[in-house]
């Protein structure tokens, strides 16, 4: 297959941390990665012993550095946990209770302003960070406390990282991400990480965002053609959509959505389950749904749902960087027809 790459179009790219950032796999066969901006979902962000960690942001920027750990789509392939598993001997040791540790309420909306909300002790640390990990984790968490924004650290990062197009976070405030459960209130990240999702959900809350402001970056960017790759419309896209402003920028710019679903079936994740406890339809046709704005969609050749906007199928499973160009140059087509 031959794709002409194009140049001079700018684009913008919606992104969680596995299904846009597999289709950014194949980019670079098909757009010009000068031209592309990727906004980055921080609704998944925690501060975690001190540490800021913003994993789509990390996914992004690993797999555009060609250091991702592809088996798992975060972390740094090959990385020592030297520190995580000391951190988890020593709880053991001294007999301290393992698990999400959140920071007394109090402490929760205190100090560092961006992590309100999403605060856990790193008392036997429940989430794994890699020791190359962690150093980036100390890079963005220093910049953060010398007083650069969210966006400002986010670019230096993507320096270290040699990134070649432009990525930037939803937001420069802290927005949260809490799955209301059958089991009480927790972060997404206690919910996916330490519960793997098993909690009933009831409903999701993206704590902060109406008082929370897309930054300019990301509205100049959303004033050119969007791509909102597979990503988890609840989890991933749901909290840039719920900063005011986002969803009539998209409404006034073409854009195009790859389902992260066939029909009713997800790649991975609990899209489903999401999906269903926000009132939408666990499937393509609930996808469609959640993106009104939407121009077009690409979605797989299997999946057989019939929707009133332009559709072009092919297939979406990507494994492989070559599988992302195919998808890639799919959107780019789409884009241009509805444009
Ligand atoms: P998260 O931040 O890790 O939840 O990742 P995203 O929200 O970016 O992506 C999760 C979504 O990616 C899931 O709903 C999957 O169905 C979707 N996904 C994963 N792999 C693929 C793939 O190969 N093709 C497509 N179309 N979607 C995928």
């Amino acid at each position: 297959m031959t794709n002409e790459v194009r140049t001079g179009t700018m684009t913008t790219f919606l992104s969680g941390g596995t299904g846009t950032p597999k289709l950014l796999s194949g980019a670079d066969a098909v757009f010009d990665l000068d031209d592309l901006t990727v906004i980055g979902n921080t609704g998944d962000d925690v501060e975690l012993g001190g540490l800021f960690v913003s994993p789509d942001i990390d996914t992004v920027l690993f797999e555009r550095g060609g250091v991702l750990d592809t088996e798992t789509w975060w972390g740094i392939e090959g990385d020592s946990h030297e520190t995580h598993d000391r951190l988890h001997s020593i709880a053991e040791a001294a007999d301290l209770e393992t698990g999400p540790r959140y920071l007394p309420e109090d402490r929760q909306i205190t100090g560092r302003e961006i992590a309100e909300w999403r605060r856990f002790s790193g008392v036997a640390e429940f989430m794994t960070i890699g020791d190359r990990d962690r150093a980036v984790h100390l890079t963005r968490t220093g910049l953060l406390d010398e007083g650069y924004s969210l966006t400002a650290v986010t670019r230096t990062l993507a320096r270290a990282f040699d990134v070649d197009l432009t990525l930037v976070p939803m937001s420069d405030d802290p927005v949260a991400t809490l799955i209301h459960t059958e089991s009480g209130e927790m972060h997404f990240q206690e919910w996916w990480v330490a519960r793997r999702g098993e909690p009933r959900v009831e409903a999701v809350e993206f704590r902060g965002a109406s008082d929370a402001e897309a930054t300019s970056q990301v509205l100049g960017a959303l004033a050119d053609p969007v791509v909102i790759g597979p990503s988890n419309p609840v989890t991933s896209i749901g909290p840039m959509l719920a900063l005011p402003g986002v969803e009539r920028a998209l409404s006034a710019t073409p854009v195009v959505a790859v389902s992260p679903f066939v029909g009713d079936r997800v790649f991975s994740g609990p899209a489903g389950d999401l999906m269903a406890a926000t009132g939408h339809d666990p499937s393509t046709r609930g996808v469609a749904e959640a993106y009104p704005f939407a121009d077009g969609f690409v979605l797989d050749e299997d999946d057989e749902t019939e929707l009133e906007r332009p559709v072009v199928r092919t297939d979406t499973r990507m494994e492989s960087p070559a599988d992302a160009a195919r998808v890639a140059s799919v959107v780019d087509r789409l884009l241009s027809e509805v444009a």
